[in-house]
């Protein structure tokens, strides 16, 4: 009873769910996930990729997002989507967090000083007292100016405390950090994050961009975000861009920003930063 409980917990209310033995499964490959996850900070078990973001209008790479990923000593790679909700459920996403943020802000200090580097913050940290400190600890002890830190958060984290919410944006915005708010247009309350707290970019979701080549609403409603980011001042990033085509479609409706395979996957910091050096160079050497 309990594990069905539990299942209507996880799918949400107004459902009900029978025991079923797949339960016992489930448990225990949660089980093994939670053991693992407690372990796997002090086992330097984490790492971070980052994944180039592009101007439509420089061809520039002006900066990365920081993706957390989790590597298990036997080999197993295991996506932030399975991970990521376990550990806001322990509490571990708090020092994990932070850790991303200090890694993040780290990597960028070796990046050419005109590009920026963002990092996604969970519901729960947010909530966590101290994120404003870790953050400015981070930046003090990476050296990376602010300007050059964009953090990013859902909606959903803004539904609720709005004067608490509003607060730790404007403490974070005070320290001279971005705010960008992600997958845009998923959400219920978009328009009015927009006017209630600081946000600087939307990143209009890839569930958008990925029908924008065969589906012409699609194309409209990317335009529609991309006119409403313009009119209030905010720039905008088209997520999940794939192909060619996509790319085009988002020069002619206006985006500035993009990122997506189509530039190319997230990278470890190394890759990532001869792809950048090596992608500059080919803009420069296509103009020579
Ligand atoms: P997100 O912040 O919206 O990140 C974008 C996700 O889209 C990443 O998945 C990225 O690998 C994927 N992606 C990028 N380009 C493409 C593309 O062209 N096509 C497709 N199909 N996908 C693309 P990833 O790395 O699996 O991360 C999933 C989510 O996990 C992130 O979504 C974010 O919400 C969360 N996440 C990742 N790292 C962190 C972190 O350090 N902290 C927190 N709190 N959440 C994180
Ligand atoms: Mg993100
Ligand atoms: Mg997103």
């Amino acid at each position: 009873a309990a594990l069905a409980l539990r299942r209507v917990g996880e799918l949400g209310s107004g459902t009900y769910f029978f025991y079923e033995r797949m339960l016992n499964a489930r448990m225990q490959v949660r089980r093994r996930l939670e053991t693992g996850l407690r372990e796997a900070l002090i086992a330097d078990e984490f790492e971070l990729a980052f994944q180039p973001i592009v101007s439509l209008s420089t061809d520039r790479i002006v900066g990365a997002e920081a993706l957390l990923r989790w590597q298990r000593s036997c080999g197993t790679g295991i996506p932030p989507s399975d991970f990521i909700p376990v550990a806001e459920d322990l509490g571990i996403i708090a020092p994990l967090g932070a850790w991303v943020i200090e890694q993040a802000c780290h990597a960028a200090a070796k990046w050419p000083a005109d590009m920026v580097v963002a990092v996604n913050l969970s519901p729960v940290q947010f909530e966590t007292p101290g994120l404003v400190r870790i953050v400015a600890d981070a930046l003090t002890a990476s050296g990376l100016s602010a300007s050059r830190l964009q953090l990013e958060i859902t909606e959903s984290m803004l539904l609720h405390d709005n004067a608490v919410n509003l607060s730790i944006l404007d403490q974070l915005s005070e320290l001279g950090v971005s705010i960008a708010l992600d997958d845009f247009g998923t959400g219920y309350s978009s328009l009015s994050c927009l006017q209630n707290y600081p946000i600087q970019e939307i990143k209009i979701d890839k569930g958008f961009i990925r029908k924008i080549e065969f589906d012409s609403y699609s194309v409209k409603i990317v335009r529609m975000c991309v006119e409403l980011a313009r009119g209030i001042g905010c720039t905008v990033v088209a997520e999940g861009v794939e192909t060619a085509a996509e790319c085009q479609i988002l020069r002619d409706v206006g985006s500035d920003l993009a990122q997506g395979y189509y530039f190319s996957k997230p990278l470890k910091p190394h890759d990532f930063e001869v792809f950048v050096a090596g992608f500059h160079n080919r803009i420069v050497e296509n103009n020579v």
